[in-house]
């Protein structure tokens, strides 16, 4: 159609043709690296039937062989159109996600550019698109909430029977079982479904009951002070319906999570939801039973649900039934059809990252979605990220401090030990003078301990004395973990694992040394220092069975245990009261890593460890061993200074325009052929790099280079990087090369938007 509104008069007739029919044609978006979605002309069967966020099978490319996609937006065709493939099949009788999160998985596509059908594979868990073509059960579950009027409710000696079993019962009853063990016909399910007592379900497979389990509820603590002013910032964006990111600074103890607490039930009391997430290593049972004493109906969304789990709980929290849902990064898509609120706890944890395609940042998500939903969004830590706080210090977000333990118990005092001339170290011991001294003073005095040490397995570095090499794994550019406990030496990349070899593979001399402790020797070296204590040892190696990490917390709790070791896996979110000595035993395995966001990371780290002590009366100590005891993160992280550091930390960020002054992305090239994989990368850092000078000085492009892990599973890795000022603008000449890329099949690449590993 012509501007001027004058049409051909076979225009005319196609228009006219058009408007009759009300053709509309379908957008589909396939799990391809692709922005922009195909159109389809849709099938008359289907024309009433399909909405944005179903599922289709269409043909693709010039095979048109048929593919899986999503078709995210029905519009009116243009006249003129040339003639499109057809839909060949409606996958969903309902679109699987609504408009706002399907601009939300859009959004997420171009902010970390992938193509819009890999978010969306990415986040329907498989569950819910398997969902078709299943046997579905009829179960019920008492409804929850209930438990008062049941009390007083007059049931029928069946009706009670059946209450009894759901209440004995673990999870949903299917009909069939529940009539058997109550003795009873279908009838009295009825009435009491009738009676909004207990409902009945559609699930596809057994769930796991735990997460329905009725918990005793308790009340809210009183708040004190600071956290009263906290809360009252948080709740004004709450109640004017509003979004604002808001900075939870609370050192480690400051009862961040009852404010939490608070504005969630702030939220609830509007029937909408709110989201928790907190990093996957806190999902512990501690922190979920915290907001089950709370809140009647909280989801839990844990990485090894089953897919029928994921699925049922998927469900129930788009059914509004569900007040709470706290979960690791996925959650952020959890589909509550009311948010009111996202908190991301410990905000700095890198878990909140995804390492694989979509590679995106949950708090960018949860800030997004609630800037579209109009609602607040809470980030709490002891140690924000810096690109957090220096949002904050620029006013962009809203600062809330807690600078205060709570009942004003005093950070516990951190001491630095230099390891350079410590007597028991230089003869091999893991445990310099200092830390023995207090482990057993801590011990005599009916404390508890918590060693932490980064490195898993018996020795990390597998060394031949007589050439120097180290003992690398031949899929990855690592050196061998020795794990005396299986007797082999093991690649913690790639799981590469051989028995010890009996001879250095480079010059053949038996001169094969192990060097170094890993949580194993450590384990061996405290039990023969300290024979009369009781020690377990946490690590991904010792907590393989499911359970065993409770189990293990259970045992330190209840004191049986006096002296917990182990990797991150117990930095985070531990409160025992008893625990009065932390030890790090080598702050240098951090500081010493070749990444941007080391000293970061050390600081993080020292400001956990010494949040697990010094939360009871009898307070708490920490030390750390290190060979650099004047790096300024273990200095200030020795002061609980936060904000020393990131004064600090940003100046020489800023000298270097490192983020968060920049916006980066990595491209990583892999391939089996070095040679291939480097030229590559370098004839892609070239084209950008030409491409820059048509576009913008402020972009930069820096490499191709060999990556920090130059092979990792059998490929060579090569990376670049592209710097800019903003996103938009790293964006922006990513894109006006990509379009010329031309790779040889067998490299590949992988792109990484505001990457935070450097591997
Ligand atoms: P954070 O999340 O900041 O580390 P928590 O919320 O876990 O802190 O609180 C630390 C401890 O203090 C918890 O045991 C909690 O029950 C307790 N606590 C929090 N707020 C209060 C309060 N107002 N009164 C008494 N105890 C509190
Ligand atoms: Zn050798
Ligand atoms: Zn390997």
């Amino acid at each position: 159609m012509s501007s001027q509104g004058q049409f051909g008069f076979a225009e005319m007739r196609e228009w006219e043709h058009a408007a009759i029919e009300d053709v509309k044609v379908a957008e589909v978006v396939f799990n391809l690296p692709l922005e922009r979605p195909y159109t389809y002309s849709i099938p008359e069967p289907l024309r009433d039937l399909i909405k944005p966020g179903q599922r289709v099978k269409a043909p693709l490319g010039r095979s048109n062989r048929i593919v899986v996609g999503y078709c995210v937006a029905i519009r009116p065709g243009e006249s003129g159109q040339k003639r499109l493939k057809p839909i060949e099949e409606l996958l969903d009788s309902e679109p699987l996600l609504n408009g706002q999160m399907l601009e939300l998985t859009r959004w997420i596509g171009e902010r970390y550019l992938c193509g819009w059908g890999q978010v969306l594979d990415s986040v329907i868990p498989a569950g819910v698109r398997k969902k078709s073509g299943t046997r579905e059960v009829q179960n019920f579950i008492l409804v929850p909430g209930t438990e008062e009027k049941l009390t007083s409710a007059r049931l029928s000696r069946q009706q009670k029977m059946v209450i009894e079993v759901l209440q004995k019962s673990t999870g949903p009853v299917t009909a069939t079982d529940l009539c058997e063990r109550a003795g009873c016909s279908p009838g009295p399910l009825k009435s009491l479904q009738e009676r909004g007592l207990i409902k009945a379900m559609r699930i596809r497979s057994e769930i796991s009951g735990d997460d329905l389990l009725p918990v005793q509820q308790q009340a809210d603590l009183k708040l004190n002070v600071q956290q009263q002013q906290a809360l009252d910032r948080i709740l004004q964006p709450i109640r004017a319906s509003e979004h604002e990111t808001l900075l939870l600074h609370g050192v480690t103890g400051s009862g961040k999570t009852e404010v939490y607490i608070r504005a969630i039930r702030e939220v609830v009391s509007y029937g909408r939801q709110a989201i928790v997430l907190v990093p996957e290593i806190s999902l512990t049972p501690q922190t979920i039973r915290r907001f089950r004493s709370r809140f009647s109906t909280v989801a839990v969304l844990h990485s090894h649900m089953t897919d029928a789990e994921r699925h049922w709980q998927w469900q129930q929290i788009s059914s509004g039934e569900i007040q709470v849902v706290v979960g690791a990064r996925s959650a952020v898509f959890a589909p509550t059809p009311n948010l009111g609120l996202i908190v991301i706890d410990e905000e700095h944890e890198p878990s909140f990252k995804q390492d694989s395609t979509p590679r995106y940042h949950a708090r960018e998500v949860a800030r997004k979605r609630c800037l579209d939903e109009r609602v607040p969004l809470i980030l709490g830590s002891a140690t924000p990220t810096l690109e957090s706080w220096i949002r904050a210090t620029r006013k962009l977000d809203v600062l809330v401090s807690m600078p205060s333990r709570v009942e004003d118990r005093p950070l516990p005092p951190v001491v630095v030990v230099d390891t350079r001339s410590d007597p028991r170290i230089s003869k091999g011991s893991a445990i310099g003078r200092a830390l023995y001294g207090a482990i057993d003073r801590a011990l005599k005095d009916k404390g508890q301990v918590i060693l932490f040490l980064n490195l898993r397995g018996y020795s990390p570095t597998v060394w031949c004395r007589s050439c120097g090499a180290g003992i690398k794994c031949p899929n990855c550019d690592i050196t061998l973990t020795w794990h005396r406990d299986r007797q082999c030496v093991v690649c913690h990349s790639c799981d590469y694992e051989i028995t010890p070899p009996k001879a250095c593979p480079t010059c053949q001399s038996p001169a094969v040394r192990y060097l170094g402790t890993g949580t194993q020797k450590l384990d061996e070296e405290v039990q023969n220092t300290f024979p009369n204590a009781t020690v377990i040892r946490m690590d991904s190696d010792s907590m393989q069975k499911p359970g065993s990490h409770d189990e293990a917390l259970e045992k330190f709790r209840k004191g049986e245990v006096q002296i917990l070791l182990g990797t991150q896996m117990i930095a985070k979110g531990l409160d025992f009261p008893n625990v009065t000595l932390v030890g790090v035993i080598d702050a240098d395995t951090m500081l010493r890593q070749p990444d941007l966001r080391a000293a970061e990371r050390t600081f993080q780290l020292i400001a956990q460890v010494a949040g697990r002590t010094g939360r009871g009366e009898r307070g708490g100590r920490v030390l750390v061993q290190t060979t650099s005891p004047n790096d300024p993160a273990v200095k200030f992280a020795s002061k609980h200074d936060f904000i020393g550091f990131a004064q600090h930390e940003l100046a020489e960020r800023y000298d270097t325009q490192a983020p968060p002054f920049s916006s980066v992305a990595r491209v990583i090239f892999r391939g089996p052929d070095e040679m291939r994989t480097r030229q590559t990368a370098q004839a892609v850092a070239d084209r950008l790099r030409s491409a820059r000078r048509d576009a913008t000085e402020v972009v930069r492009v820096l490499g191709a280079a060999p990556a920090p892990i130059t092979r990792l599973r059998g490929l060579w890795r090569f990376h670049l990087q592209i710097a800019a000022k903003t996103p938009e603008l790293v964006k922006e000449l990513w894109q006006s090369a990509e379009q010329s890329l031309s790779l040889p099949d067998d490299v590949e690449f992988a792109i990484d938007v505001d990457p935070i590993n450097a591997r």
